[in-house]
This record gives structure tokens, sequence and C-alpha cells, in this order.
């Protein structure tokens, strides 16, 4: 009975998921006239009308939606847990912050223009593929399309040797007359709290003269209760950054995977992309990056040729060091706090950033690894060799 109240929609492009990843490639892929003559159908079962994140990167040249970033800094420094300053050697790399909300808004501005792309307002519930074709459903509709680009996250099955840690945090913007930093410095990594949680950290980017971005970051197993966040972020704001009276603007709260598990790239006609499809990087959560290469690579490629399997750019060497970087987090020996500071001192950040956006050699790779201290290392690299097995 209810398949028959189903509407049956047919396309050549169905987009799952209307995302940063979801709307990049759409974006993009008009934008580059690769779609042109595509029926396309983007399927989300939200409005995206919130400023829901803040992504924030750090480049060197021109990224896409370059003309979106509202910040940028070309100072960046790092506190340890003892409170000593770290200023980053960040060799010509600058970080910059895009507001979700006016990403959503330039895209979906556009995208409402193109007479080929309809927008359906549903619950993805399934999507599967044969060599030929795709089909998603939803609780109202059928869609049959050519190709699928899903970015529809599910926490996939995990076996026990898989590492899943949980990036969370809360961040907020607030406003004080008292804020007096230097507005071009970014805190990456502020360890000046407690670290009873895990690998825990406040992350500051000033805004303007009397606006402050700061968030609470945990790497752990399990979140915490929604008042331990306030409270942290309140007694940072009072005892370490010194300011007692300010107003809270905005509020976010988010999860990140950041695990070791290997996301499938494709099915048949299907294309995973965004976090479900590996582009965030295990060891740092950091996605938006790697989204717009992940797409780089999609656009050059289309139209895609039977069994030509895109070309990952965070390696298979790069996800190992990831996988190492968990089971030693995992471990405990080595804290976090001291193991990322440990890095940042000893290492220039332009090192640090190339490899982790997986630009590096095996040379270039030294500057990172013998940073650190190499004996927890060892042995997560025997735990993450021997879990191949
Ligand atoms: C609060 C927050 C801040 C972040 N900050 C940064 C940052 O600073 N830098 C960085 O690099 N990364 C950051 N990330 C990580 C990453 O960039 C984001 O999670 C990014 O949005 C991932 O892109 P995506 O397209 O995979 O997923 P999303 O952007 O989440 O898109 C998935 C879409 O699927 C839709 N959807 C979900 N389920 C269904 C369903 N069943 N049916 C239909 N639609 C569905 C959702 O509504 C959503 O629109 C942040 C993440 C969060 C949560």
């Amino acid at each position: 009975m209810e398949s028959n109240l189903k509407k049956e929609l047919d396309c050549d492009i169905l987009i799952c998921g209307a995302g940063l990843a979801g709307l990049s490639l759409t974006y993009r892929a008009l934008k580059a006239n690769k779609w042109r003559d595509a029926k396309i159908i983007i399927l989300d079962n939200s409005g995206k009308r919130q400023n829901d994140k803040t992504w924030s990167f750090w480049k060197t040249g021109e990224v896409p939606f370059e003309e979106l970033i509202y910040k940028t800094w070309h100072n960046l420094s790092v506190f340890s847990n003892s409170g000593e300053k770290i200023s980053l050697k960040s060799g010509g790399y600058s970080y910059n912050s895009i507001n979700s909300l006016d990403f959503y808004q330039y895209v979906l501005a556009f995208l409402e223009t193109q007479t080929n792309v309809q927008f359906l307002h549903e619950e993805v519930l399934s999507i599967d593929s044969t060599e030929q074709s795709c089909i998603a459903r939803t609780s109202t509709s059928t869609i049959r399309a050519s190709y699928i680009f899903n970015s529809v996250y599910q926490q996939p099955e995990l076996n026990k040797h898989t590492q899943y840690f949980l990036q969370h945090f809360k961040g907020v913007v607030i406003k004080s007359a008292e804020i007096s930093m230097n507005t071009d410095e970014a805190f990456l990594m502020d360890f000046r709290t407690g670290q009873d949680h895990g690998t825990t950290f406040f992350y500051s980017l000033p805004i303007s003269a009397d606006k402050l971005f700061v968030e609470y970051t945990l790497f752990s197993k399990s979140l915490l209760n929604q008042e331990d966040y306030d409270v942290a972020i309140q007694q940072y704001i009072k005892n370490v950054l010194k300011l007692s009276e300010y107003e809270v603007l905005h509020t976010e709260f988010g999860v990140i995977p950041m695990t070791d598990y290997q996301f499938k790239r494709t099915k048949n006609r299907i294309t995973n992309i965004g976090t479900i499809g590996g582009d965030t990087r295990g060891a740092t959560g950091y996605t938006f990056t790697n989204v717009q290469k992940t797409i780089t690579k999609i656009l050059e490629a289309w139209p895609p040729e039977k069994n030509n399997l895109l070309k990952e750019h965070i390696s298979k060497k790069h996800k190992m060091y990831d996988a190492i970087l968990l089971n030693v987090l995992d471990d405990k020996q080595y804290p976090g706090h001291k193991l990322f500071c440990d890095l940042f001192k000893n290492t220039e950040a332009n090192h640090i950033f190339k490899f982790l956006d997986a630009e590096t050699s095996i040379i270039e790779d030294r500057h990172v690894i013998f940073s650190l201290d190499p004996f927890p290392f060892l042995k997560a690299l025997n735990t993450v060799l021997r879990n191949k097995i």
C-alpha cells in the first residue's frame, strides 16, 4: 500500500546529503560546466538555514570558496599545559575560517537559479547500486539515478581493533570590551585546561578587537554532559583569558569521528564523499581541504569510466600514520597534550601542515617523526601491524 503512494523520480545525478561535500561538488561541477546537461536531484533532510559549523583550515595558495573566507590569521600559536607559549613557524601557511551559513546561502543562491537542479527535502532511508544504475529510497519517493554521490554519514560497523575516537567540542563566539588579543594570531591548541577526560584543549580565534571564538575540544571515546562543556568554557574565559564581563553571541556543538576505519569510496555507481567517503583526516578531524581535493579529482575524471577508481590523496601511508597516532593516544603512555606540544615545539608548522595534508614524501616525514618520543610510536606501529594480520 505504502509503495503505491511513493513518487517515482529519475535523474542523471543524485546528491544524497546537501552539506559541505554534496553542495561543494554540485556547485563546482556546474561552475566547471561539467553537469550542465544532467538532471540533478539534491536530497537532504534539513533546511540548511543555520550557521551550524565554522570550517577552518590552513592553506598556502587559493582554495575553492576563497571568496567566503571571513577571517585569516597569519600568526599561529600553541600553549602547553604548563603555560609555555609556542609560536609556530608557519612558513607561508595562513589559517582561515568560513561560516557554514555563508557557504549554504552562497551555494544555494546559485543552485536555485539552475533549471536542471531539483531539491527534495526528504530523509534518505537507503541507497543501492548495480553496475548499470542506482536507486535511493525515502519514505515518500523512489529515485533512480545514473550516479549517486552520497555524504549521509552513518557510523560504520567496527571490529575490536578499530580505533574510533570522537573529536567533540563546544564553541562560543563571545563579545567583550576586555579582550586585548592580537587579532592576527590564532591559538590552534591551548592545553591550559584539565586533561582528565583525554586530550583536551581550547581553540581560540580572535575575530575582531572585541570578539573571540573559543572552543573547548576533546579527543576521547565518549561525550561529556552538556553542562561540563559550559563549565570548562566559563572557567577558561574567567581564569585563563581573565575576562569578567562578556556576552555569548553564538554557540556551536559538534562531534567528528577520528578513526582508522577504512571508509569505502565507491560501490558500483555510488561515490561516497565527505566524512563517509574518508575525507576526514583520522589524526585531526580536519575535512574541508580534503573534500575540495576529492572533488577536484572527481571532476577531473568526469565522466567516470568503468573500474576507474578515484586516486585517493590521503595515501595508505598517511592513513597508517593516523592509525599509529590513534593507537598512541589510546595507550595513554604519551599524553596527547605532551605529544602535540613536542610536535609543535620541534617541527616547523609548515612541515606539520604539509604532513597533515598528506603531501609529504617519506623523506619529508622525518621532520614530524623525529620530533616525537619514538617508543610509544614503535609500540603502536607493532599493534597496527599485528591487527592487520
Ligand atoms: C560543528 C562542526 C565544526 C567543524 N569544523 C571543522 C573545521 O573547522 N575544519 C574542518 O576541516 N572540518 C570541520 N568539521 C568537520 C567537517 O568539515 C564537517 O563535518 C563537514 O560538514 C563534513 O562534510 P560532509 O559533507 O561529509 O557532511 P555534512 O556537511 O554534515 O553534510 C551531510 C548532509 O547530509 C544530511 N543528512 C544526514 N542524514 C541524512 C538523511 N538520512 N537523509 C537526508 N539527508 C541527510 C545533513 O542534513 C547534511 O546536510 C566540523 C564539523 C562539525 C560538526
